[in-house]
């Protein structure tokens, strides 16, 4: 898979709920390129200190535009660069990164359901889309948690896409009072494949009920990723197998039952 350094030209940068924003470039080979899971290495910080770059998943990417998005929050030095970014401006992205995708389940008439939390929304919005340009319409849910109402990422584009949402907070502000796990519960059954992305803590328990279920669950980790390339080692999990892999280039996306949680 060939890995793009790309001098992408920003087209829209906008915020979508507090504090989080979807910037959308301009980069035909990598919309080509890009697969649900991808993600791209981001240098976009003000600080004249700062050498790192980040990594953000692909939330959209449209060969046939050419455009690919992005949806961040906005928390630190990058954020806060890609946040002062205007239509016109320039945007250096490396990618797209990461090893091991989202593999859709192939089962047919499986019912795909995705559980996802804060920025582990997008790349699973992005699989949604890909799935349901299919030429069976396939069944998809969409389990999308928060704190809060007002903190409630992508539910008026699901859907729009025919995805059937199921909305989640803790402190019960919409939808189903509780965590992802109590809706998740509800749903789990043997025609059933899970995708996952979000805080750890949330990819654990979502994990660990799967496997109690005997239901395939794929998770895409956010293990800090210093240099995202597979160099640095600094994203390195554990595994049911023994061995340590990057999360950057044997991951992010890893099916549930391999990932020894911290
Ligand atoms: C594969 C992957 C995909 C990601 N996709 C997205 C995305 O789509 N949208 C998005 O907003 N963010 C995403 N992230 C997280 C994003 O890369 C980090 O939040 C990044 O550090 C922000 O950079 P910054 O310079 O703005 O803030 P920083 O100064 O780097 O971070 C601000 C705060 O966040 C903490 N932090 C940094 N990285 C992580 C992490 N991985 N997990 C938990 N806490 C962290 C820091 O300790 C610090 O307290 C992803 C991370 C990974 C590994």
């Amino acid at each position: 898979m060939s890995v793009l350094h790309i001098d992408a030209q920003v087209v829209d940068n906008r915020e979508v709920i507090k504090d989080h924003r979807v910037i959308t470039c301009l980069a035909p080979d990598l919309a080509e390129l890009a697969r649900p899971g991808h993600f791209v290495n981001v240098l976009a910080s003000e600080a004249a200190s700062s050498i790192l770059r980040k990594p953000f998943s692909i939330y959209h990417a449209d060969p046939h535009t050419g455009l690919v998005a992005m949806l961040y929050q906005v928390k630190g030095p990058t954020t806060v660069g890609m946040a002062h970014k205007r239509a016109g401006d320039r945007i250096d992205l490396v990618g797209p990164l990461g090893g091991n995708v989202f593999e859709p389940d192939p089962r047919p008439g499986v019912h795909h359901v995705m559980v996802g939390g804060g920025y582990g929304v997008p790349p699973l919005v992005f699989l949604s889309k890909v799935l349901g340009q299919a030429a069976q319409t396939p069944q998809i849910t969409f389990i999308v948690g928060a704190r809060s109402k007002d903190r409630l990422l992508c539910q008026d584009e699901l859907a729009e896409m025919g995805v059937n949402v199921r909305p989640s907070t803790e402190d019960g502000s919409h939808g189903v009072k509780g965590r992802v796990t109590d809706v998740l519960s509800e749903i789990l059954a043997d025609d059933v494949a899970v995708y996952c992305c979000g805080p750890d803590a949330m990819m654990r328990a979502v994990g660990a009920m799967c496997i109690a279920s005997g239901v395939d669950c794929q998770v895409s980790l956010e293990a800090p990723m210093p240099c995202g390339i597979g160099v640095c080692m600094g994203c390195v999990v554990d595994t049911t197998d023994g061995i340590r892999v990057r999360a950057c280039c044997e991951g992010p996306v890893f099916d549930a039952r391999k990932v020894v949680w911290k």
